[in-house]
């Protein structure tokens, strides 16, 4: 389409050392984020932790204890809402009623005093896929396509940065999970900055380039999706992204790049660059593995488990086939109320609840949290 933005850098956002306190309470903070033109960020975590508040700073709707917004070159920290290059998508779409789909999308254009719309309300209409639904008032659309007239609404008048609040809150999950993909799309196509806040893990792993995973007003990690799955650096983000089996151990030597520890009587290996736990001899570290990288093995055929792999004997306390996978809980002998979950096992009939079994794994799938952190 022609919508591409080709004003380089006016879609950055930058906030440098902003905070926001009620009274006595914290709920952001100071943070300095970038996030470059032409993103797609998602600001992710629990109700609570701040992510709402720190979209609104940058809008202009909530006035920063501390610290500046960028927006681009310009310093907008002091501009109201409506003198900022940005525009905000909620979760109630607000749409007007009385107005039909192409009067609601052309409303920012005329408002502006623009007589001529109907090319560009139609190339909108187009992108969002609802160029049938022009002359339909909103009441008689889906909740998917009521969100995609908010979106449309609000590109219109061309934003260097989109903010999306909870968008698709309000929608059930087979809908939010088509919206997801169709966000995307939407903006890959147009090239806008979109800053996108949720509490879901799987909507910001599904959209966005990079993630900031906020908890209790602060950003806990910042990285791709990938970066953040494969190597969370605390034990907050191990357990809201995903599941992760977590193992007690202490350290024992360095053998090159890697590092290996005691766990229960065995050892287990991790790479150095993988652990951001301090790696002095003696020192506590939570080793942590995904299940999907587990694989199971029944303990008569240990032998055959390949040399370097990390390895813990367990027994197999549950099993529940789920179509694509298998999920075992194993009770381990590394820790005697650990559980791990593995999956993705060729299914062998010895592996029921009781039979004895070593779960191994490489160490390039290991990482290494600090156990002390909370
Ligand atoms: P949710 O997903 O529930 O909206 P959130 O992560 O977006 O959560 P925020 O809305 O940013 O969280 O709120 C962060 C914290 O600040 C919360 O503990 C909230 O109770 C508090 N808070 C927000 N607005 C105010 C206010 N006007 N006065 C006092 N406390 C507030």
């Amino acid at each position: 389409t022609t919508m591409k933005t080709t004003n380089s850098g006016s879609g950055d956002v930058r906030l440098t050392g902003i905070s926001k306190t009620y009274g006595s309470f914290t709920a952001v903070h100071p943070l300095d984020l970038t996030v470059p033109q032409g993103s797609f960020f998602a600001l992710l975590g629990a109700s609570g932790c701040g992510k709402t508040t720190t979209l609104r700073m940058i809008a202009g709707l909530e006035e920063p204890s501390s610290g500046t917004v960028h927006l681009g070159d310009q310093d907008v920290t002091a501009l109201p809402p409506y003198k900022r290059p940005v525009n905000t998508v909620f979760q109630s779409y607000a749409l007007f009623p009385h107005l039909d789909i192409f009067e609601n999308v052309a409303f920012g254009l005329r408002r502006r005093g623009i007589k001529s719309v109907k090319k560009q309300v139609e190339d909108m209409l187009e992108l969002v896929q609802l160029g049938e639904q022009a002359r339909k008032k909103p009441h008689q659309l889906s909740g998917g396509q009521q969100q995609r007239v908010a979106v449309a609404r609000a590109l219109i008048n061309k934003p260097g940065v989109l903010l999306l609040d909870e968008p698709l809150g309000a929608l059930d999950l087979k809908l939010r999970r088509q919206m997801q993909l169709e966000l995307k799309r939407i903006q890959t196509e147009v090239g806008i900055t979109f800053v996108h806040v949720t509490h879901d893990q799987e909507e910001a792993m599904t959209m966005a380039d990079t993630v900031a995973v906020m908890n209790a007003g602060r950003v806990e990690q910042l990285g791709s999706p990938a970066d953040l799955y494969e190597n969370p650096n605390t034990t907050f983000v191990a357990n809201f992204l995903g599941t992760s089996n977590l193992i007690e151990a202490e350290v024992d030597t360095k053998n090159g790049d890697d590092i290996v520890l005691k766990a229960g009587g065995g050892k287990l290996v991790l790479p150095e660059s993988r652990c951001s736990a301090p790696t002095t001899t003696g020192g506590k570290v939570l080793v942590g593995v995904r299940p999907e990288k587990i694989s199971l093995t029944h303990a008569d055929d240990a032998g055959a488990i390949p040399e370097g792999r990390n390895r813990i004997t367990g027994r197999i306390a549950n099993s529940s086939f789920i179509g694509v996978s298998t999920q075992y809980v194993i009770d381990s002998t590394v820790c005697p109320e650990f559980e791990v979950y593995a999956q993705n096992i060729d299914r062998d009939a010895r592996l029921a609840p009781g039979a004895e079994v070593v779960l191994h794994w490489s160490p390039a799938h290991t990482f290494g949290l600090d156990a002390a952190q909370d």
